[in-house]
């Protein structure tokens, strides 16, 4: 048991590295690059601590350059999800046992080495595998990563510092037990570190997992995963499986010690979950903790009194970075018509100028996306687009996956504010544009509020402190995370706790103690020093 309590280090979000030319960083990085992209993968799924090698061996091959077989990793099945399980379960009782410094130093020592020596392996694994350029891996795979790692041990700290009253006599106390059980983790392709909070938050509060990573983000999953075993995580605490997404729901959705989901990932796949858990109910030994943050239709509102400066930049930055891939990206935009003319300018000259191609020349603004199946999907948008009265390509439209899954920035103007991609999560470089009389401004904001499922992020520009006031509260219901006069994405973690509302998930704020709380179940104990011995109440006293 724990002999003090304990003070935690200073916890402060991870400085952002600048990467440019002449810096010590961007030389190393450029030698990591060169060095990874030699390739001779061979990933093992990671069980129990062991390395897992099958006959099932899959390519990996980096989206912008798909010709480079990099190596492999090794695809499991069923029963490799049930291994997973049973040492999950195997590891609980002396995971749960432990005590909790000893679980914060082992996520706080990972940290330090993601921040450290194995920075510039977490920017190059993610540049490569996912298709990321240097900043955005940067501030993804080490700096949020990082992040969350250390606010959780804050936020556990907290949690574990909230404790009841207690009357003469008498001391009540909170302890804050995990889930029964084993949680089940599945992560999405564009974010590294959401993919290494989804495991490691429910496993800080002393729960154990089986963590399923993305089938094209297997390469920062397995450096994530070898990075907290060197920190000190215990074997079985947390289980790499590489098994097909149905594959995997099929034995953990029936397993009666199935404790929670931590999921972050598309919104239909959430659906589909929740309602298997609903059914299965009846078997499970607990209720199941369902936590998914999802799909986004994120928006731009300009005001007529909004500068189109600042407007054009939140959508160059909003909509195009990472190609679109960002959950919290600007896909659709209410421009008013006095200030489209120079807006559209303003935005054609950035994507001008700006760059698309492979990870490794620094100077690329855009990549590729992340694989073909979402390349032909996103193509098909920008063909239909080009097809349809009611739609116009304003900047871009080209494509090209000859060499890597590469489309062009594009604008599309909508005829009507209903065209198919206002509506959708598209999830690439594509931004549509509806552009609005101000004098329809309220019809506007009731499309914008009611036209999709979506509820993740939005963001206003306008000069008038009234309007903002009167948006704000407006629009108070469309997004999880709102934003004034600044572009919809770059959440950082303990700054902007991030997540959405209506069909964009559970809203839980990953990284922060929303999130926690969501794993653990408080047991209150009230102890009484001096017990009675009388049954009786002064009140039954004869007079
Ligand atoms: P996805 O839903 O396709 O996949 C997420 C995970 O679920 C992957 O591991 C995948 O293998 C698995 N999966 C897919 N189909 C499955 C099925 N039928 N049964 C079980 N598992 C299945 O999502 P993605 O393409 O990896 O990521 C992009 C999506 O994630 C977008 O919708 C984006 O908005 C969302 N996202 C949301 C947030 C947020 O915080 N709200 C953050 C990042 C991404």
């Amino acid at each position: 048991m724990p002999k003090g309590v304990y003070k935690l280090p200073e916890i402060k979000n991870e400085p952002v590295l600048s990467y440019a030319p002449g810096s010590k960083e961007r030389e190393t990085l450029k030698s990591t690059l060169t060095e990874l992209n030699k390739g001779g993968l061979d990933i093992p799924m990671i069980i129990d601590g062991k390395e897992i090698h099958t006959n099932d061996t899959k390519d990996i091959r980096p989206p912008h350059n798909h010709r480079n077989l990099l190596g492999y990793y090794h695809q499991g099945d069923k029963s490799h999800v049930q291994m997973a399980i049973d040492a999950a379960l195997k590891a609980k009782p002396s995971w749960e046992a432990m005590n909790w410094e000893s679980r914060a130093a082992i996520f706080l020592k990972a940290a330090d080495l993601i921040a450290g020596p194995y920075r510039a392996q977490f920017n190059a694994v993610t540049m490569i595998g996912q298709s990321k350029n240097a900043h955005q891996s940067e501030i993804d795979a080490v700096c949020e990563l990082v992040d969350f790692y250390r606010f959780n041990v804050k936020n556990m700290h907290e949690i574990y510092s909230i404790q009841p009253n207690s009357s003469p006599g008498v001391w009540n106390r909170m302890v804050w037990r995990p889930l029964e059980g084993f949680i089940f983790a599945l992560s999405p392709f564009n974010f590294t570190s959401i993919a290494g909070n989804l495991g490691a938050a429910p496993a800080l509060m002393g729960n154990t997992v089986v963590w399923k990573p993305s089938k094209t983000a297997v390469y920062s999953a397995h450096l994530i995963m070898k990075v907290l075993q060197e920190a000190g995580l215990p074997d079985g605490v947390i289980n790499l499986v590489y098994a097909g997404g149905k594959e995997a729901t099929e034995v953990i959705f029936n397993h009666r010690d199935f404790a929670g989901l931590h999921f972050t990932g598309s919104t239909g796949v959430f659906n589909s979950m929740w309602k298997t858990i609903g059914a299965n109910i009846s078997n499970y030994k607990s209720y199941p903790r369902i936590v998914g943050e999802t799909g986004g239709k994120d928006y731009i509102f300009a005001c007529e009194s909004a500068n189109a400066k600042q407007v054009a930049t939140a959508i160059t930055r909003g909509a195009f970075e990472y190609q679109g891939q960002k959950c919290s990206a600007a896909s659709r935009a209410y421009i008013p018509v006095n200030l489209w003319d120079e807006v559209l300018q303003l935005v054609s000259d950035d994507l001008s100028k700006i760059k698309t191609g492979v990870v490794e020349d620094f100077s690329n603004f855009v990549n590729a996306v992340i694989d073909e199946e979402s390349f032909d999907k996103l193509a098909k948008v920008i063909d239909d687009a080009k097809a349809s009265a009611d739609a116009e390509i304003v900047c871009g439209g080209e494509f090209d996956k000859s060499t890597g899954y590469f489309i062009k920035p594009t604008v599309i103007l909508a005829k009507t504010p209903d065209y198919i991609t206002m509506k959708e999560e598209l999830f690439g470089p594509i931004l549509t544009v509806y552009v609005y009389n101000p004098e329809d401004i309220e019809t506007v904001l009731d499309t914008l509020d009611n036209s999709t499922d979506y509820a993740l992020t939005g963001a206003i520009f306008s000069a008038d402190r009234s309007e903002i006031e009167r948006l704000t509260a407006r629009l108070t219901h469309t997004a999880g995370n709102f934003y004034i006069n600044d572009k919809p994405t770059g959440a950082v973690v303990d700054q902007q706790p991030f997540g959405g509302g209506r069909g964009s998930g559970t809203n839980d704020k990953a990284g922060s103690v929303l999130n926690l709380l969501r794993w653990v179940s408080p047991q209150c104990i009230k102890e009484t020093f001096v017990p009675a011995t009388d049954y009786m109440y002064p009140n039954f006293g004869e007079e």
